[in-house]
C-alpha cells in the first residue's frame, strides 16, 4: 500500500520529529494539536532543524522550501482524514488517548492505518477503542526522531501482518531500524532502559553516590553517551513516573515500584530539561549545573 498522506496527531518533542522525517521522506503531511501555538512553533522547529542540517551539508538548501511545503497543519482531528497512515503522539495518557483513536478510527477510510507513539500504553487497548484492531500498531519512535534510527513495532492482539509489514516498510523508507516486538508492558525499550534509569535514581536517594559520579560512572562504565539521570531528566521525569507506573501494575512485580525521589520531584514539579530543573539544571536544551544535592 502506497502511503503518500501522512496525519501525526499531538506536535510536541515527538509530533515535530515524526513530521519532519515524513516531510523529508516526500509524503505530504498533515500535522494536528488542540493547541495551534504548538502547530506554529512546531513549523518553526522543523525549519530550524531542516536548515541546520543544511549547514551539516546533509541536506541541500533549495530543498528546505518543499519539505516545508508538504507539511499542514489542523487544530482539529478531521484535518487528518484523508491520511493514509496516521502517527498518534499526543500526550501519554490512556484516556485522552482512547478518545482520539475511537475518532479517528471513524474518520479514517477503511484501508488507512492508524499507529499510535504510545511509550507505554498498551497497543491492543488502543486498538480496541479505534473500532479497526487490525489496522492498529505500534509505531515506538527514538528521541530526537530525526537521528534516532530504531523504531520499534508493536504488534497489537489483532493487528494484521500487512499491516505490520507496510508499517516495516514505511519505517524502513525512512532510513529507520524497524525492530518487532509483541504488546506487553514497557514493550522492549522502557521494559528494559526505565529500571536502569529507577535503579539509578534509588542509588542516589540511598545517598551511595551523587547526581554527577552515578552519571559518570554510568558513561564510562558502560559506554553509554548520557548518564541515566541526565537521561532521565531529558525524556522527561513525570514520562519516566508514567511508564514506572505501567510496569508495576502491568507485571504486579515489586522490582518494578518507581523510587519515591522520582515521586517527590514529578510532584514537584521539578520534571527535568522541559521544566528546567530535575536532577540537573538545564539552560536552552544543555545541562548548565547540577539541581540535586
Ligand atoms: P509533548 O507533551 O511534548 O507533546 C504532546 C502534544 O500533544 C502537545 O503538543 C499537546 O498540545 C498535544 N495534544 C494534547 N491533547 C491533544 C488532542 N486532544 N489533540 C491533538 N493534540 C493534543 O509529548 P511528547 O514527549 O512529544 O510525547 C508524545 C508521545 O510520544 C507520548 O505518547 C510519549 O509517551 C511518546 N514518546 C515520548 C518520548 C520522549 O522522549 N518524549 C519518546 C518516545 C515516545
Amino acid at each position: 500500500m502506497a502511503i503518500e498522506t501522512v496525519g501525526v496527531i499531538g506536535t510536541g518533542t515527538m509530533g515535530n520529529g515524526i513530521a519532519q522525517v515524513f516531510a523529508q521522506n516526500g509524503q505530504k503531511v498533515v500535522m494536528v494539536d488542540i493547541n495551534g501555538e504548538r502547530l506554529d512553533a512546531a513549523r518553526k522547529i522543523i525549519e530550524a532543524s531542516l536548515n541546520r542540517l543544511v549547514k551539516k551539508e546533509k541536506l541541500a538548501a533549495d530543498q528546505v522550501q518543499p519539505i516545508m511545503d508538504r507539511l499542514t497543519t489542523s487544530t482539529e482531528l478531521a484535518g487528518a482524514k484523508d491520511a493514509d497512515f496516521v502517527v498518534e503522539a499526543v500526550t501519554e495518557d490512556e484516556e485522552l488517548k482512547c478518545k482520539i483513536h475511537k475518532e479517528l478510527g471513524g474518520l479514517l477510510r477503511p484501508e488507512g492505518i492508524i499507529s499510535s507513539n504510545t511509550s507505554s500504553i498498551p497497543i491492543t487497548l488502543l486498538a480496541t477503542a479505534s473500532g479497526r484492531p487490525e489496522r492498529f500498531i505500534g509505531m515506538h519512535f527514538m528521541n530526537p526522531v530525526p537521528v534516532m534510527k530504531l523504531v520499534e513495532v508493536i504488534r497489537g492482539h489483532d493487528t494484521s501482518d500487512e499491516t505490520t509489514q507496510t508499517t516495516v516498510d514505511l519505517a524502513k523508507s525512512l532510513g529507520k531500524t524497524p525492530v518487532e516486538c509483541r504488546d506487553f508492558p514497557g514493550f522492549v525499550a522502557n521494559r528494559i532502559l526505565m529500571p536502569i534509569i529507577n535503579e539509578a535514581i534509588y542509588t542516589l536517594y540511598e545517598g551511595i553516590a551523587g547526581v554527577e559520579e552515578i552519571d559518570t560512572i554510568a558513561k564510562l562504565g558502560f559506554a553509554h553517551p548520557m548518564g541515566p539521570l541526565q537521561l532521565a531528566d531529558f525524556i522527561g521525569l513525570d514520562v519516566c513516573l508514567a511508564i514506572m507506573r505501567v510496569l508495576q501494575e502491568g507485571f504486579g512485580d515489586p522490582k518494578f515500584r518507581p523510587c519515591p525521589l522520582l515521586v517527590q520531584l514529578v510532584t514537584a514539579g521539578h520534571l527535568g530539561d522541559k521544566t528546567g530543573r530535575g536532577f540537573y539544571t538545564w539552560e536552552n536544551h544543555k545541562v548548565s549545573g547540577v539541581a540535586y544535592t
